[in-house]
């Protein structure tokens, strides 16, 4: 990888060392532009005017998710967040008493909520997939566990919001297809970040955010929903884009995963999101992938030599976002130390209530988390170090 070109690209680079990629990464220069030039075609012609000169190039967007999930367009939702695109799959599933959800330990309490609603709503059972010696999804339970004719969802995130362990997500698909569920996936944290085929995947349903991996803008993700479930499955909300309204007692939904979409949304932020797909796949997923997991395991290797440090990842296969606590020093004071450096550095603080189960299972308050990204540097990761070696008290 070509890493001074990457970082030439990057304006951000000069400002803060930033390790906090799966919060949001920092916006290449082509995504920065398709957002500005947007907004200024809007200011000059007119947001509809400035939609419609801009129709291919939205068209584009859909192409491209396509391209970097290997989906066909059609099967492509933009919704504003990860988290709508997911409750827009999720709240449509026909979901009864008595049937059963399955996820793991490191579930998002932002899907887990849900979960627990529809559990208080309509008398769905949720059940946790046990772990193996890695932290991750055992294979074997989850085999015993589809057994169960009662259980009609797999939902769970490829990488937690706190780190942890790669899911083998290409088992867990094919073990829920075998047994004829349903597989939602929680790709938040893996798209931009290593190479996802839903075809591989055997995934239904995936939902992805613009701003983290993917370093597109905020307020922005996406929705894929395989082509022959979409037609089955009917939006908990609809709209006048979603559906049409053909006589006063009729209406009739669109066939594509657009019905999963609403017709208001951010234009200049969904081509950022289209400009985002398009440079990372110029860049390469799988040469990305293996940069950020060797700059990940080496920043593993220097803070477990720092002393008072802890790394807390565990799986078998870790991604680029590395967790670790300090003896002595609160996380959340540690982030506010790094950020405070001549240079910033930008780490983040996962806490108990984004990842409940784990964090409890772990018996642990919060967690520094730096997470990062092709175009972070050794140089960095040694500022890093540095830093915390100079930590007062440390
Ligand atoms: C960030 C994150 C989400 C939520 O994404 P939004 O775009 O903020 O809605 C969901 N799941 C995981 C694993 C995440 O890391």
């Amino acid at each position: 990888m070509d890493i001074e070109r990457l970082r030439a690209d990057t304006p951000g680079v000069g400002h803060v060392i930033h390790f906090n990629n799966a919060g949001a990464a920092l916006m290449p220069r082509p995504v920065i532009e398709a957002v500005t030039d947007h907004l200024h075609r809007e200011a000059r012609f007119g947001g509809y005017e400035a939609a419609g000169q801009q129709a291919q190039a939205l068209e584009d967007v859909y192409t491209a998710i396509g391209r970097l999930i290997n989906a066909q367009p059609a099967e492509i939702a933009v919704i504003e967040n990860a988290t709508r695109a997911w409750d827009m799959a999720f709240y449509s599933l026909p979901l009864r008493p008595g049937d059963v959800v399955l996820t793991s330990t490191t579930e998002y309490a932002g899907n887990y909520i849900p979960y627990l609603q529809l559990q208080r709503q309509r008398g769905i059972e949720l059940r946790i997939i046990p772990n193996d010696e890695h932290g991750q999804v055992c294979l074997a339970a989850l085999k015993t566990l589809l057994d169960d004719e009662r259980v009609a969802l797999v939902s769970l995130p490829v990488i937690a919001t706190n780190g942890g362990p790669v899911q083998p997500i290409e088992q867990i698909g094919a073990l829920t297809r075998a047994a004829g569920k349903l597989f939602l996936l929680d790709a938040c944290q893996g798209v931009g970040q290593m190479p996802l085929d839903v075809q591989k995947i055997g995934c239904h349903m995936l939902a992805a955010t613009s701003r983290k991996y993917l370093r597109g803008p905020r307020g922005m993700g996406f929705l894929y929903v395989e082509q022959s479930l979409c037609q089955t499955l009917e939006p908990a909300f609809l709209d006048l884009h979603a559906a049409s309204l053909l006589t006063a007692q009729t209406f009739a939904i669109r066939d594509d995963a657009r019905r999963f979409e609403n017709w208001e949304c951010n234009v200049a932020a969904k081509l950022g999101l289209g400009a985002a797909v398009a440079y990372a796949l110029t860049q390469g997923i799988e040469p990305m992938w293996l940069r950020i997991q060797g700059l990940a395991s080496h920043l593993r290797e220097q803070l477990a030599a720092v002393l008072g440090v802890t790394v807390q990842d565990r799986g078998a296969l870790r991604s680029g976002i590395v967790t670790f606590t300090h003896r002595t020093t609160s996380a959340t004071q540690l982030q506010q130390w790094l950020a405070g450096q001549a240079r910033p550095i930008n780490v983040s603080t996962s806490r108990v209530g984004s990842t409940l189960l784990d964090m409890q299972q772990r018996d642990l308050p919060e967690i520094s988390r730096a997470s990062l990204h092709a175009y972070n540097t050794h140089a960095e990761i040694e500022a890093l170090v540095q830093a915390l070696h100079r930590l007062p008290g440390g």
